[in-house]
């Protein structure tokens, strides 16, 4: 399979992909964690921005004061410019069977299954996340088509080799083992699939470099601990691992400029009526 890997580079923590693994304790804690963070949000986000939890993408350069309605055209314009990225197009025939991992309400999936005519599997950790995502399928009449489990993306409940499109859209930050969550990827990927990674990395490392600067360490620290995100790795530490798995085509880009805008926007919503008395809702 072939490999496109978009990356969003905040400043950072240092997260070795050789290096594998927390404890199995630890692990089984984020894994909870997780499904108990999406259960109890995933109501809110959708009240407020629908099917996709994910950035908007925008043109780096771009001044101009966006709607919610922009917003969210901002991130069908993420799904867009990633398929573009890795040479998915539309006269794409070849895209018969998809997972979505790491689906969240499976918008990817609805949204790739109606482009491709495809059939999509989603799997999240969160029970809420899965049944909405079925629910919103039967309600838009696409679940021939799409369906949605419980599953751990580190240990996917499939066969090898039978996804011509493997999609990962900002799933891969969650994820304790980068190294067996990429060999997953690719072991469910068929012959000459492709396989679509859009996660939160952090800087290259300079050469010589060791860890990320302290301050940029606590940063990155303040963010794991509010959206239940391990150690994080760099764009350059996946290429590594894709190219130990022997995959072709490996191409990268980093898109911070790109999603940039999206924060204000999300701070915005949070802070508008409806969007506090979701919060307070949710328990947060
Ligand atoms: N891709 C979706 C959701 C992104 S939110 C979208 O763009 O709308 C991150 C998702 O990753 C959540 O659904 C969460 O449950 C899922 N996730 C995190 N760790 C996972 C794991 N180990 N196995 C499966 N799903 C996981």
């Amino acid at each position: 399979p072939s490999s496109a890997l978009m990356t969003t580079t905040t400043a950072a923590s240092r997260g070795s992909v050789a290096v594998t693994a927390a404890a199995t304790s630890s692990v089984e804690a984020l894994r909870e964690g997780i499904a108990e963070f999406y259960n109890e949000t995933s109501g809110l986000w959708e009240e407020i921005w629908g099917d996709h939890m994910h950035h908007g993408f925008y043109d780096p350069d771009s001044s101009v004061q966006l709607s919610d309605s922009g917003h969210r055209e901002a991130q069908i314009r993420m799904i867009e410019e990633s398929l573009r990225f890795a040479g998915v197009t539309e006269e794409e025939k070849k895209i018969k069977r998809v997972v979505d991992v790491g689906c969240g309400i499976g918008g990817s999936s609805r949204y790739i299954a109606s482009k491709f005519g495809a059939e999509c599997i989603g799997i999240t950790l969160s029970p809420v996340q899965a049944k909405r995502a079925n629910d919103l399928a039967t309600a838009q009449s696409l679940s021939h088509k799409v369906s949605f489990q419980v599953a751990d993306a580190l240990e996917q409940p499939f066969e090898d080799g039978i996804f011509d499109l493997v999609w990962s859209m900002e799933s891969g930050e969650h994820m304790p083992d980068k190294a067996k969550f990429v060999k997953e990827l690719v072991r469910v990927a068929a012959p000459g699939g492709r396989i679509i990674i859009v996660t939160w990395c952090h800087r290259n490392l300079s050469q010589g470099e060791e860890a990320l600067q302290p301050w940029e360490q606590n940063l990155l620290d303040r963010i794991c601990k509010t959206f239940y995100l391990p150690a994080w790795c760099s764009t350059s530490d996946y290429v590594d691992l894709l190219q130990s798995l022997s995959l072709q085509d490996i191409k990268c880009a980093d898109w911070s400029e790109n999603v940039a805008p999206f924060w204000p926007a999300v701070i915005r919503t949070a802070l508008t009526w409806k969007g506090l008395v979701s919060l307070l809702r949710s328990g947060m």
